[in-house]
């Protein structure tokens, strides 16, 4: 009865909303992407571009001028932390330092004031448009095919696949802690504890490897969030379990403990928050899987994969079975595109297209557009040419982060230097393969990675400070928002 009640309750606030949105639209734009795919930065570039007036040549309402301006308002979902927007400028703009990454669910409310470019819609629209901007980590959407998991299937797999050669040795303590687990045993909080946080430092230790494993449900063991500690977050997979479990039994408390955790975390996530996304960006950190060789590169197709797969709109997916949803814009983008000279831009793109083309095949988005992108949302280099012997080599100039290397020199994090980035393959498949030791891409074509500060900002000879600079954001915005400003 609850679940009829809130569903109707949903039906009700979503009806409601739509029905006030004739008179001040709004659009809520979700923001997601692995732990450090560049979400926060993101959001903070987006921002800040439009409220400074950001040069944008792609985003046609700002090209022809008909943004009067863009501002924050109150955010307004009361039970949703802010995104902390002013203190993420502040490190960007200030400090030159990159902002905190995110943690969990915030939110953030945009106003754009604008002109429409038709009479028609001149007369009809309110020529005002809220964009909330929701930003919630990508862990978080991997949940989704624990709904229809039973607590059994879910251990089942779990030691499954902790017993692949390729994670026995880091769930190693975990296992062994579990071997020596009675299922039927009465339940005791100091056990349940000790299995869950074995069995989180074993996820997390999978994502650290740098064999880059695929990312393991349950997700808020990877993120907690403002869960850490309850009992919905403390529960492990158990071996060997009986069909029935003996009431106050281990084995009972960590199955309800299971349900709990679908039933008060991810249900929830799902129907208040994804459920009422209108848009989405899925940002990745191509970049860094390629840098980290083939075995990553796979992983994080599957992982998107996965991500993708929640956004599906056909029926017999988890998710249509249990919710509605309206997405009908997805994006997803590549960041960190400034790390590659701009003739390996398109590169980037096709990479990307060929990471996600068989997750977007494979999920129906029938109904809903779907576009590619390789994209800096903050650019911290610059480009330049740098002489060799006869050849004329394309640079990128920027100041590496403290401490990072390359070629044997060590960066104080004050000393701008230019470094060859290196081409990314011509060929998309190629990226499957080892980068350093395919046949087709020699030495050379490896990419090298060093990661910058964020850049000095540029200013008008009045001395104002200009907006942050980019690469193609303005593509993304295009497409992400640029049909409601028509
Ligand atoms: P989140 O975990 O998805 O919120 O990731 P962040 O937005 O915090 O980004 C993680 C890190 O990636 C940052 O600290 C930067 O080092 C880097 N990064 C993100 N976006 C960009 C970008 O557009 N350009 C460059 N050069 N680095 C970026």
């Amino acid at each position: 009865l609850t679940t009829l009640t809130d569903e109707a309750r949903i039906a009700l606030d979503t009806f409601s909303g739509r029905a006030t949105g004739l008179f001040s639209p709004t659009l809520r734009i979700g923001v997601t992407g692995l732990s450090r795919a560049g979400k926060t930065v993101f959001i903070t570039a987006l921002v800040h571009n439009l409220i400074h007036g950001g040069r944008l040549p792609l985003f046609e309402a700002q090209k022809s001028g008909r943004i009067a301006q863009a501002k924050l308002e109150e955010q307004p979902d009361d039970a949703v932390p802010r995104f902390q927007y002013e203190d993420h400028v502040a490190a960007l703009v200030e400090d030159r330092i990159w902002p905190e990454s995110t943690r969990a669910i915030s939110e953030l409310r945009l106003t754009v004031e604008f002109e429409s470019a038709s009479g028609w819609n001149r007369m009809f629209s309110s020529g005002r448009l809220s964009l909330d901007i929701v930003d919630y980590p990508g862990e978080w959407l991997l949940d989704l095919p624990l709904l229809a998991k039973s607590y059994a299937t879910f251990s089942r797999e779990a030691f499954e696949l902790a017993q692949l050669p390729v994670r026995a040795d880091l769930a190693q303590d975990w296992l062994a802690l579990s071997g020596t687990i009675d299922p039927d045993a009465p339940a005791e909080e100091l056990a349940a504890r000790k299995l869950a946080e074995t069995f989180s430092a074993y996820l997390r230790a999978c994502r650290e490897d740098k064999r880059a494993l695929s990312t393991l449900p349950p997700g808020r063991f990877l993120m907690p969030g403002d869960m850490e500690g309850s009992p919905a977050l403390t529960f492990a997979p158990l071996p060997t379990l009986s069909e029935r479990a003996k009431p106050g039994s281990l084995q009972a408390m960590m199955e309800r403990r299971y349900e709990a955790y679908k039933t008060h975390v991810v249900r929830p996530f799902f129907r208040e928050h994804i459920t009422r996304l209108d848009r989405q960006i899925v940002l990745i950190d191509a970049m860094q899987a390629m840098n980290a060789g083939a075995e990553a590169v796979a992983d994080l197709e599957r992982a998107l994969t996965e991500i993708l797969a929640c956004f599906r709109q056909g029926r017999g997916s988890v998710f249509t079975d249990l919710f509605s949803r309206r997405i009908d814009r997805l994006l997803i983008a590549a960041t960190k595109a400034d790390h590659l000279h701009h003739e390996s831009h398109d590169r980037l793109q096709a990479i990307v297209r060929k990471l996600t083309d068989r997750a977007i095949k494979r999920a129906d988005f029938s109904g809903a557009k779907v576009e590619v992108l390789a994209m800096a949302a903050v650019r911290a280099t610059r480009e330049g040419t740098v002489k060799q012997g006869r050849e004329v080599l394309p640079v990128i100039i920027g100041t590496p982060l403290s401490g990072e290397t390359i070629d044997g020199q060590s960066f104080d994090g004050n000393t701008e230097t230019a470094i060859f980035p290196g081409d990314l393959p011509e060929k998309p498949d190629s990226i499957f393969q080892d980068l350093q030791t395919s046949a087709e891409a020699p030495d050379e074509a490896a990419i090298r990675f060093v990661r910058f500060r964020p850049p000095r900002l540029e200013r008008t000879a009045e001395g104002v400070k200009l907006s942050l600079p980019h690469i193609r954001l303005d593509r993304a915005l295009q497409f992400l928002i640029g049909d409601r400003l028509a």
